[in-house]
This record gives C-alpha cells, structure tokens and sequence, in this order.
C-alpha cells in the first residue's frame, strides 16, 4: 500500500516542458489554490488544472482531527511497517507543486461544538467544516497566494453530507465564493463558473464524474500516469469515528459550552475515556504512544501511575477529595500488570514529578466490564 504519490516521468516531462501557461485577461499567469488532502481525488484536480498550464499551489487545512497525523504523532507504524507521514506535504512533492499546511483550529471548536448545519452519523459537522476551511482559503490565502480561484478534488455526490449539490451551494454562499470553487473531477456535470467563463479554466478539459464509486478515479490515474498515491484508509478524520462521538457528547453534558477548551476535545482522542460516578473524568494509556501524548496534557489534572509495576499512565480530571480519585486510582491500577487483589502503591504526578504517593490501592477486578467506560 502506497503512501505517496509518483507520476509517470513521461507526465513530468509533459508538466515540466509542453504546456503553455494560461494567463488570464490581463496576461498575468492564473493561478489556484487547491485543497489538498494528498489522496487520489485531489492529486488528480491538481494534475487536471497544471495540464491547462495553471499554476497550482496546494493548501493541506489543519484541524487537529486528522487520523493520519495522530497516527504520525504517536509514532504508529503503517501495516508494511513504513511511518506515517504528512500525505499532503508527500503528494505535494511527488506532483511538484507547493504546498502549504495552514492551521485553521482557531475558531474550530465553535464548529466541532454548535455546528450550524448539524453533525452528521457521528459528531462530523462536515458543511460547518468546510465552511470553516474554505471561509479561510477566500479571506486570506486568494490574496496571499495572488491566486485567481480555489479548486477541490471533490467528486459529485460522493460524500452524502457535503458534495451533492444543494449543500455545495449552501456552503459557496456561507464562504461568499459562489461560482469561485472549481471541482476539475466533476466540475462538467455541474453549474458553469466564473473562472471558466472568465477564460481562466477550459470548461472542455474538466471531467464529470459522479457517484460513490472509484473505478473513473483509478482510471483516470491510469490514463494520466499516476503511478502510486495513497490508498483509502477507511477513514481519516476523528470526527467521524462513532466512539469519538460519544466522548464528545458526553464532554459537552458535562461541561458548560463557555467552559469548553480545545484542549478538552483534542483530549478525548488519546486513551480509554471513563465517566466516573461524581462526575470526574479518567483518562488511560492504551500504550506508549497513548502515555506520551497524554503527557502534554498536564494542565488538565494529575497524573497516576503505579509504583512497582508496569502499567499506563492515567490522567484525572476532578475532585481530588472526591471518591472518584480513589476510583481512578484502582482502575489505573487494573489496567498495570499488578495481580488483582494485591494492594499497590500509586504514585499522583504533576507533569513528571512525583507530588504523592498512596499506598494500598486495590486493583479492579480485571475480568469485569468497568460500567464507567465511555465507549
Ligand atoms: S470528514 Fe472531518 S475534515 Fe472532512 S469535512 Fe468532515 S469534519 Fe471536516
């Protein structure tokens, strides 16, 4: 399985030497700036519009949601054992053109939490999200990147949420870029837009495809000397993911919106997640990649470990006087390699350093369910 893009050289070579620019009505070049994921569909966009001999520069959004980055930060290794990597900044390299990540969590988590148009099978407010994303692409980057229009790899009807029709009008309108966004894999079985009828974008050379399916993609990439790109993971945003939705859900019961932090949902993408009984939070290593990200969320509350015996790092969040505590203690005791029934000592950490240590926590029994679990 891919994780880059490669290009035929016969493709560079046609990228590189035979195209002529396109210059707009002033003669300037046009250029555009494209969403860009690193996957299939807009590494195919991004190809379609350079072979009109538009100058392409690539923009990856940063969310803090993306699977594939947790993946990267926590040192996971994919199934042939190679490292994830930025496919965005990977892609970019293998088509040649720039690309830039620009961090849009500023003003997110207003997206994640009340989202306008709604959340979708799990807590994925997709329309609010890529009204957040393209809002930020028409105020700030068109005029940085001198750019003419924004294009997407997005494919009609693909994604029941935000690519049929009426929600892609809905957020062009939200974003103040109707008939400003060119979609070059579909574009042909929708509404002309302004770069087309400027003469910035050949209408001709756009595709229409539409559907759910792959094969016109993969064929498309066949015929244009796309050799490798990153295959489909099932999934690539937390946001979609349905136990990421319960945390959120039960995060927002029990917290108030004004007391919300971003913190607090990118939290709850690290770990096994419990509710306890008064309403504390507990927070557990599921490894060592879990553990050294839970570390940087030392302001949130103190840290358990266990004394003598390997185990995870937990983090708690509430009443330290609460029975929780003591709860959140024998649980983090269950999941360490302590035998049940067998009193250990846990030690209550800020950051790395030891502030106590109780003495005599028993474990949970570890063949039981543990009720408290979110998930
Ligand atoms: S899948 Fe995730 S990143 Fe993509 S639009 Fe939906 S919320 Fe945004």
């Amino acid at each position: 399985m891919s994780n880059t893009v490669q290009i035929h050289p016969a493709l560079t070579d046609r990228l590189e030497s035979e195209i002529a620019p396109r210059l707009d009505e002033h003669g300037k070049q046009v250029r555009c700036i494209l969403m860009y994921s690193g996957g299939l569909d807009s590494t195919l966009a991004g190809i379609l519009l350079r072979l009109q001999g538009i100058d392409v520069v690539a923009v990856n959004m940063f969310t803090g949601f993306c699977l594939t980055d947790h993946k990267r930060k926590r040192g996971d290794l994919r199934p042939d054992g190679t490292r994830y990597q930025n496919e965005a900044i990977v892609g970019a390299a293998g088509l040649q053109i720039p690309v830039e990540v620009v961090d849009v969590r500023e003003g997110y988590l207003k997206v994640l939490t009340e989202p306008k148009y709604g959340w979708g099978s799990a807590v994925n407010p997709c329309i609010d999200c890529r009204i957040h994303m393209l809002g930020h692409a028409n105020r700030e980057l068109l005029e940085e990147c001198d750019a003419h229009f924004i294009a997407t790899g997005e494919v009609l009807g693909q994604r029941p949420m935000t690519q049929h029709k009426r929600q892609m009008r809905i957020i062009e309108r939200d974003t103040g870029l109707q008939k400003m966004i060119v979609r070059p894999l579909c574009q042909a079985a929708m509404w002309e837009t302004v770069p087309e009828q400027k003469g910035w974008v050949d209408r001709q050379l756009l595709m229409a495809i539409t559907g759910r399916g792959r094969k016109s993609q993969i064929q498309l990439a066949k015929d244009l000397g796309v050799l490798e790109y990153p295959q489909p993971a099932g999934g690539c945003c937390f946001l979609t993911d349905g136990n990421y939705g319960k945390r959120l859900r039960d995060v927002i019961d029990h917290k108030p919106a004004a007391e919300l932090t971003f913190e607090d949902v990118l939290l709850l993408k690290v770990g096994r997640h419990f509710r306890l009984p008064d309403g504390g939070k507990l927070v557990v290593g599921r490894n060592e990649g879990d553990n050294g990200m839970l570390a940087g969320f030392w302001t949130l509350g103190p840290f358990l470990r266990v004394d003598g015996h390997m185990g995870p790092l937990s983090l708690f969040v509430g009443d330290e006087e609460s029975e929780d505590f003591d709860l959140a203690m024998a649980i983090t005791a269950r999941y360490s390699d302590a035998p049940y029934e067998a009193p250990v000592p846990v030690h209550v950490l800020h950051q790395e350093t030891i502030q106590r240590t109780v003495d005599g926590v028993v474990p949970l029994n570890k063949g039981e369910e543990i009720p408290w679990k979110i998930m």
